[in-house]
């Protein structure tokens, strides 16, 4: 009897325990923070000041995503590096592809509008999906319904949670547009082509980018045609990246009219991971905008 009540309460135990969750990059982990709440906190892969799309696991990580209940992330397009320690997964974890999913809006590269030196851009889908807000929102609610799987028991404190989620990205969104309305007509460029979602969502006007999607190193050509345009005088600034050195940026200013703003972060790898990062990400970057395209 006794050993039949201590296996019953095993059972039980196992039952209602939170999964754990492993996500790639500071905004889906914020994310998933937000919809956990204090239910349990999730693993962030993606080292503070890291390149995301340049990346290596270390041996511990590689066990942590093994061991996982649940592995959040944008998809294989976006980390590579990921995708090889989720093939070598063995065993019943769960995977949440967010870019797969039907309700991620999803736009082309983004390029600017440069001439040639894009022609590998075209066509290919931008997988910086995260920096469109209204995305973001969804996800709370896809992200509520696969912990809720897992969980049945606190279904719902992750469907409170979700609902929390997006009224705080909603009001983050809210701020951003306010940054960045009076700006909006102004036009830049940027280090690498991940802003087109944020781009697009708050209807602002850029004139280039100087790496291409995975911010590998730009050719001569792409930089030149750059150069021209910013010789031009149409672009007010020109932004780097934490993430990038920001000497091509330096560049391709010097001696124009156009401004060096402060560093651009679309990964959110210099915030503080967390539940509040992703609000910090949307309205920080507004900021940063807006500070130097302002005046
Ligand atoms: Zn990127």
């Amino acid at each position: 009897m006794r050993s039949l009540l201590a296996l019953f309460l095993t059972s039980t135990v196992a039952m209602a325990e939170v999964p754990t969750v492993v996500t790639d990059i500071a905004p889906v982990h914020s994310i998933v923070a937000m919809v956990m709440g204090d239910l349990g906190s999730p693993e962030l892969l993606l080292a503070k000041g890291a390149d995301e799309h340049d990346f290596q696991l270390k041996p511990s990580q590689m066990d942590t995503v093994a061991k996982a209940d649940l592995v959040v992330w944008v998809g294989p397009v976006l980390t590579p590096w990921l995708d090889s320690a989720l093939n070598a997964r063995t065993g019943d974890g769960a995977v949440l592809t967010l870019f797969d999913d039907v309700g991620t809006y999803k736009i082309n590269f983004f390029a600017g509008n440069l001439s040639e030196a894009d022609a590998n851009a075209e066509g290919t889908i931008d997988p910086h999906v995260w920096l469109d807000p209204s995305t973001a929102q969804f996800w709370t609610g896809m992200i509520a319904a696969e912990l809720s799987q897992l969980d049945p028991e606190n279904a719902a404190t992750y469907a409170a949670n979700a609902e929390a989620a997006s009224a705080t990205i909603a009001k983050a969104e809210a701020e951003a547009k306010a940054f960045l309305d009076p700006v909006k007509d102004r036009p830049f460029v940027t280090f690498h082509d991940a802003y087109g979602y944020y781009i697009t969502y708050f209807g602002l006007t850029p004139a280039g980018t100087i790496s291409l999607g995975e911010a590998a190193p730009p050719g001569a050509a792409r930089l030149s045609d750059l150069r021209a345009k910013v010789e031009a005088g149409t672009v007010i600034c020109i932004f780097p990246e934490a993430q990038h050195d920001a000497a091509l940026v330096d560049q391709l200013a010097e001696g124009t009219d156009a401004k060096v703003g402060a560093a651009l972060d679309p990964v959110g790898s210099t915030l503080e991971p967390g539940a509040g990062a992703y609000a910090a990400l949307i309205t920080g970057t507004a900021k940063t905008l807006a500070d130097c395209l302002a005046d």
